[in-house]
């Protein structure tokens, strides 16, 4: 039997899809209206947190700045619920861009409203069009998940090439998270919890990429450990 992975809706969901399945694990888009997420617990094996707009800063205890571009009425709630109950159970999650500040959010950590025009010299993170287009690099750290997972793909100096679409990023990490991927002005592109069967965040877009496989190694790991 294939692992039942939970996929929260979001606008962009085809590529999720189809990487979860190119890595052998079921797919199973999950239902905001209808499923209540102590319900979704029991019948997923994995949660895959995706990309959308961005969380309400209230969720972290700041007003929104002018950039803000909230996501679907409910999803904040649904989806911080979800990765708080994954925490607990230490149930394999996965996330990606706006999943990864879900995730920081729901473990207690804060956001970047906006890079630009927060942060001076940032890099360019929002390139939106082709989906994997490649916008800058990041820097892996040595002897984590994502480094094991990544390590044919990695430079010898752990350099990897990552597509970016994102406006804001994490400020305060949760408590019991590492950072383990930074883009070189800083950015933070990956966290992960060491301690947890594998609880993984990306900022970048690793689903973009199933045509050609580039992360596959990725969506295999998290798979493997739903199992
Ligand atoms: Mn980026």
């Amino acid at each position: 039997m294939p692992s039942v992975i939970g996929i929260s809706p979001c606008r962009l969901l085809a590529d999720y899809v189809e990487s979860v399945r190119r890595a052998g694990g079921e797919p199973r888009v999950l239902d905001i209206a209808a499923e209540p997420p102590a319900q979704v617990m029991t019948a997923i094996n994995g949660l895959l947190l995706p990309g959308g707009a961005d969380i309400d800063p209230a969720w972290y205890g700041e007003e929104p700045s002018a950039t803000i571009r909230l996501a679907e009425a409910g999803r904040d709630q649904f989806e911080i619920d979800l990765a708080r109950l994954a925490l607990a159970a230490n149930l394999p999650t996965l996330a990606v861009c706006r999943g990864l500040q879900v995730l920081n959010v729901a473990a207690g950590g804060t956001l970047l409203q906006d890079i630009r025009s927060q942060i001076a010299g940032a890099l360019d993170h929002s390139v939106e069009t082709p989906l994997y287009a490649i916008a800058h690099e990041v820097w892996v750290s040595r002897g984590s998940r994502l480094w094991t997972l990544l390590q044919e793909k990695l430079t010898e100096s752990e350099v990897c090439q990552v597509n970016s679409r994102h406006h804001q990023a994490l400020k305060q990490i949760a408590g019991g998270f590492e950072v383990t991927a930074t883009a070189p002005d800083g950015i933070v592109e990956a966290i992960e919890r060491p301690d947890a069967k594998f609880c993984v965040g990306v900022q970048w877009h690793p689903e973009n990429f199933w045509r050609t496989g580039e992360f596959r190694s990725l969506f295999e790991g998290f798979v493997a450990a739903c199992e």
